[in-house]
């Protein structure tokens, strides 16, 4: 017995001891990425994407302490966010046109590695030049280009191990997204719905960038839901995926949203046009598709459905049940059956005039008065605007309070059908486009805490002028942090929206939070750098903020 119980113990200490070589970038340590406090593997800090962190160290009670620990300078003026990934004490972030290894701790720079681009990729990027971030895994980071390439570097020296072209940019084609590696599958998105585009997803192998699968996300003529689209409109249909999805490794299902119909003038593809404005669960060692839920089919409204949202364990009606959680663009907070695709709840989070409600027993949407008049080629003021009820900045969860925290948006648009005309490698919307409208005596936006349910805030924390499309982070500390466009970064207190700390980061904020600790020290760390697609719609209140990417760590000490 006593013998039993050594071996027993030696084991585990073998197991300890070789945990250094590898074990932190293993399947194992991403699948457990959510609940290891040490690090930062995954884009929405776990597989779940819920974005969520048990640290407690920052609390409601002293948070109003934070102090900055460094700055680093990411030499670039363009919109920046990338999320950090944080791995043994090194943190990984991108710039469109660079890759950098930062010591998470004292914010020295390990190595930086440049992005080659052609000179032309520019005219192409629809809504800001920028990247989200990195994926890590056995020793390789992964990143996407402009140029929508795929490709892997060596972590300890930013050397480039394979580069794989996923599309032709000039077509309309990007690649900004973060990349998801499960099992040794690295799965991209891909952009360009703007520019009567094909989307897809793709996945490649790991070790050698070979292409494993491909999944078209709208249906040709002859497969399955290619009676949705007349004639050959599937081909410039959109549907692009350029976010990055959430796994269940107890299902083994990879969720990816998908966005908006090309063009966005509904008449030339009437019908449901499957798969946009989508999720799709489907398994990652085949991109075989197990099931999708389509939230605002045949979709005029540019609704991207490419935040995928939050996978989340959660009681309805007293039974335990495994849920996808998304505040969808279109104005609805969806709760489906992460198993199965059926819908369990969707109910409005900001003001929707497009649709009366959703119909639970179809899972369809019931169209408005102003949606026929739309379809019928007359004008009319749309809730929510083309950015959404939220846009793509996505939202955390805290299992303590059972809400969900998201930068929220309060404004319409005007909306008229026209003609498209489709030429390549430029926008093909077949709308007269006036951008947003903004209430005149209401806020623009606000850091809402929404129950997933019913749609409805707890509590909201109005932005003050400009909006905020900054993500947001939830810590067991009881706090929410998120950014202002004019580039105060700041904690919440979860349970009533109090502000307890901020700290001017010198530019606007864009981008997602992260938290970790380090020799027991808290620290929180955020890229800031004013941009993205709120600043190309030319609003003149952004002309006081200045230009600049950076990363800032804060810390108690
Ligand atoms: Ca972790
Ligand atoms: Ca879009």
């Amino acid at each position: 017995m006593a013998k039993q119980r050594w071996m027993l113990a030696a084991a585990a200490l073998a197991a300890l001891v070789a945990a250094p070589a590898g074990f932190a970038q293993s399947n194992d340590a991403l699948k457990n990425d959510a609940a290891t406090t040490g690090d930062v593997l995954t884009y929405g800090m776990g597989y779940n994407n819920q974005r969520y962190s048990p640290l407690k160290q920052i609390n409601a009670g002293n948070a109003a302490k934070l102090q900055p620990v460094w700055s680093y300078s990411l030499n670039n003026s363009q919109s920046h966010e990338s999320q950090p990934i944080v791995h043994e004490g090194v943190m990984y972030v991108t710039t469109h046109s660079q890759t950098m290894a930062i010591n998470a701790v004292s914010g020295k720079q390990i190595w930086k590695q440049d992005v080659e681009l052609p000179q032309d990729v520019f005219k192409y990027t629809c809504c800001g030049i920028l990247n989200r971030g990195v994926a890590i895994f056995d020793g390789k980071i992964y990143r996407t280009t402009l140029d929508a390439q795929v490709v892997a570097l060596d972590a300890k020296t930013g050397k480039q191990l394979w580069k794989s072209k996923a599309a032709n940019y000039q077509d309309g084609h990007a690649l900004t997204g973060a990349p998801l590696v499960v099992n040794g599958v690295v799965m991209t998105g891909i952009g360009g719905g703007e520019y009567g585009t094909r989307g897809f997803i793709d996945g490649w192998d790991a070790n050698t960038g070979k292409q494993l699968w491909r999944i078209y996300t709208t249906a040709a003529p002859g497969e399955k839901g290619g009676n949705t689209w007349p004639g050959d409109t599937a081909s410039k249909g959109g549907a692009p995926t350029w976010l990055t999805g959430a796994y269940d490794p107890d299902l083994d299902l990879v969720y990816w949203g998908t966005g908006n119909a090309g063009p966005w003038n509904p008449q030339v593809r009437m019908g449901d046009n499957l798969y946009v404005c989508s999720v799709l669960a489907f398994k990652p060692k085949t991109g075989e598709l197990v099931w999708h839920y389509q939230f605002s089919p045949n979709d005029p409204y540019d609704y991207d459905a490419t935040e995928v949202g939050m996978l989340v364990d959660m009681k309805i009606a007293g039974q335990d049940r495994k849920v996808l959680a998304q505040a969808n663009r279109n104005g609805f907070f969806y709760v489906l059956d992460r198993t199965n695709g059926k819908l369990l709840a969707a109910n409005p989070y900001v003001k929707v005039n497009w649709a009366d409600k959703i119909d639970m027993a179809s899972g369809r949407p019931v169209e408005s008065e102003q949606t026929k008049k739309i379809r019928a080629g007359q004008s009319a003021e749309i809730w929510p605007s083309v950015l959404g009820g939220k846009n793509w900045t996505p939202m955390s969860w805290n299992p303590a309070t059972g809400l969900a925290y998201a930068n929220t948006l309060n404004m319409s648009w005007p909306y008229q059908i026209a003609k498209p005309e489709y030429k390549r490698g430029e926008w093909y919307l077949g709308i007269d486009f006036k951008g947003v409208t903004m209430p005149k005596s209401e806020p623009h936006g606000y850091l809402s805490a929404m129950d997933p349910m019913t749609g409805k805030s707890k509590w909201q924390m109005a932005w003050p002028g400009l909006p905020s499309m900054a993500g947001t982070l939830s810590t067991g500390g009881g706090l929410v942090f998120t950014g202002a466009a004019t580039g105060e970064f700041m904690a919440v207190d979860a349970d009533n929206g109090k502000k307890l700390w901020e700290f001017q980061t010198g530019s606007g904020i864009i981008g997602l939070p992260v938290t970790w600790e380090q020799g027991g020290t808290q620290y929180v760390s955020i890229v800031v750098g004013a941009g993205g697609v709120w600043a190309l719609l030319g609003d003149e209140r952004m002309a006081n903020v200045p230009g600049g990417g950076s990363v800032w760590t804060f810390a108690i000490r």
